[in-house]
């Protein structure tokens, strides 16, 4: 059974989205196999989006999701991955699908309220991040 690493942002925690969130996971079909709530550091906010180290959006990014209450829980299902991702919408809310967390909820890019692991390794890696 695939896994992936899912965070309801600290805009869906303020906005009282978790259950929203969980909601349209759990009705997909897929499996909530841990959570919890976390106040993420500087240093694992960073760590976890290393990838975007030196884009303009970087620190808008970290200092987003830096030192708020965030939700963190491994997703499981078939082809958990890419369901998450399908389910979260695009990145950018106004091109996400109507019916996708991002497209019912989020209006901006860098608050949009959801994040997923892109693919299996990175899913594994961000796990290990959160779940450590
Ligand atoms: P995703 O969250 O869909 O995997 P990315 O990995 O490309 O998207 O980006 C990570 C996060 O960084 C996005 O979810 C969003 O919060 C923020 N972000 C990405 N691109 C931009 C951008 N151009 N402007 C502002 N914020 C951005
Ligand atoms: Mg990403």
């Amino acid at each position: 059974m695939e896994r992936t690493l899912a965070l309801v942002k600290p805009d869906g925690v303020e906005r009282c989205l978790i259950g929203e969130v969980i909601a349209h996971y759990e009705r997909k079909g897929l499996h909530i196999a841990d959570i919890k709530m976390v106040v993420p550091s500087r240093q694992l906010v960073e760590e976890h989006y290393k990838e975007h180290k030196g884009k303009d959006f970087f620190d808008e990014l970290v200092d987003y999701l830096t030192g708020r209450s965030v939700v963190a829980m491994i997703v499981e299902g078939t082809n958990a991955v890419s369901v998450v991702r399908k389910v979260n919408g695009n990145k950018n809310p106004l091109e996400a699908e109507l019916g996708s967390i991002r497209g019912k909820y989020a209006f901006e890019t860098t608050k949009n309220l959801v994040h997923a692991s892109d693919c299996i390794e990175t899913a594994q890696r961000e796990i290990n991040l959160w779940f450590q």
